[in-house]
């Protein structure tokens, strides 16, 4: 064994003996309570303790520094410590925009002061964040945007409004996109952290056809926002964006595929549809589709890893692929469950129905939501088009 193997296994070592001591066994398996857009920490004494555990420890963001409360984990530890946590149903409870776009973006444009007063918070998982991106008429053409910041001596006057926010009805801080300059699109933009609770600012809940409240429309009316709050130079905005953005796809294309019903879709199949004389599933035509569906789902797995051990400076374009693929993957296990479970995937509340056939009509549709949020499916074919492909716009 050469000296990284051994060190890699001592490392190994440690992380699983660091694991069985703090990982609560009451939460084996339960990582799903965090899949939800809108980032809110579950409530109870193990949740908490597991957070601070791991937030002490800087686990929760492994491969940021050290000096700002991450891991300082290489990668090659963070992929052991994944795979630790996996063998005993342990998962990261740092979930959300802070830790998957926010802190890797302030890490690479943010001032040291700016680095020192967000990133220990973000790491310890104390602080929800929400990203004031969308406007009413500034969606997929972002630049487009008009939330505007005046530039008053000693600080930024906003006004303007934001739309679709998710979880700004829980968030502390938000990072916006703000226009501060007319004169040019892209390059009228500056990055703002503004703090919520600062006045002038307004949350309006959006409530869903489901009755949840994920996401919400946020005003900002003459809200004064500190200059040490400016993230990278004034008007370099857009690029902090576009690379926050990269972020953004590269956590929603790696996302895990199997929410709600965990168990293999044939395994669920035969169930529900039943088995032929040679203990197939009975329906050739939905067998083959499933294993379509699980050849797909598994490529696009192997080949978010593959991209991740290849990427020497974090994401790239390829994100777009994988979000695209991520979403054709979630969406037809969504609608391949529904069709398995027949009248009862269409069950939405009430005794009649399991727990499970009861959230599969809920996750069909909240699936179709991801080939929209952090960009659609058309605009990163676009993106896909232009940047990977080299094609050009059609005059
Ligand atoms: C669940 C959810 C959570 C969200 N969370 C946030 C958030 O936290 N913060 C935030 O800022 N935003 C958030 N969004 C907003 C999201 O980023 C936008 O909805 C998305 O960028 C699309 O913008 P739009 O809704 O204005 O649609 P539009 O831009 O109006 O697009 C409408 C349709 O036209 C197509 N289209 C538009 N332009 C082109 C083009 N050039 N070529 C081909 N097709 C095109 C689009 O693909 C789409 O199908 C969220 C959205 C959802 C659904």
């Amino acid at each position: 064994m050469n000296i990284q193997d051994s060190q890699l296994s001592a490392f190994r070592a440690e992380a699983r003996e660091w694991l069985e001591r703090n990982f609560p066994k009451s939460l084996a398996g339960r990582g799903d309570a965090y899949f939800d857009i809108s980032p809110r920490y579950p409530e109870g004494e193990d949740w908490a303790a597991w957070r601070k555990a791991m937030g002490d420890k800087g686990w929760g963001t492994p491969t940021w520094p050290a000096e700002y409360g991450g891991g300082g984990l290489t990668r090659q530890e963070a992929a052991i410590l994944r795979d630790e946590m996996e063998k005993i149903g342990a998962f990261t409870p740092m979930i959300g925009i802070a830790q998957s776009m926010f802190g890797p973006t302030l890490l690479e444009y943010g001032t040291e002061a700016q680095k020192q007063r967000h990133i220990p918070p973000v790491c310890r998982g104390e602080i929800v964040w929400c990203q004031g991106y969308s406007e009413p008429g500034a969606g997929s053409d972002l630049a487009s945007l008009k939330t505007k910041a005046e530039d008053k001596g000693d600080h930024y006057l906003v006004n303007g409004q934001k739309i679709w926010t998710s979880g700004s009805m829980h968030a502390q801080w938000c990072f916006c996109l703000v226009r501060t300059s007319n004169d040019h699109k892209h390059e009228g933009i500056s990055f703002l952290l503004i703090d919520m609770a600062t006045p002038g600012v307004e949350v309006r809940p959006i409530t869903l056809i489901s009755g949840k409240q994920t996401f919400a429309e946020v005003f900002f009316t003459d809200v004064k926002v500190p200059k040490e709050n400016l993230v990278g130079g004034l008007r370099e905005g857009w690029t902090i964006a576009k690379r926050l953005m990269q972020f953004e796809r590269e956590g929603i294309g790696a996302r895990k595929m199997t929410v709600g019903e965990l168990r293999p879709l044939d395994v669920v199949a035969k169930e529900y549809v039943g088995t032929d004389e040679q203990g197939r599933l009975d329906d050739p035509d939905l067998r083959a589709r499933i294993v379509r569906h699980q050849m797909w789902e598994r490529a696009h797995r192997l080949t978010v890893e593959r991209v991740a051990e290849e990427a020497k400076t974090g994401p790239s374009e390829a994100t777009s692929v994988l979000k695209n693929a991520g979403s054709i993957a979630l969406q037809t296990r969504g609608e391949l469950l529904m069709e398995i479970m027949g009248h009862r995937g269409i069950g939405w509340e009430g005794e009649d129905y399991t727990q499970t056939e009861r959230d599969s009509a809920r996750q069909m549709l909240q699936n179709k939501a991801h080939s929209i949020y952090g960009g659609t499916y058309e605009i990163q074919a676009n993106i896909i088009s232009k940047r990977i492909l080299g094609m050009r716009d059609h005059q």
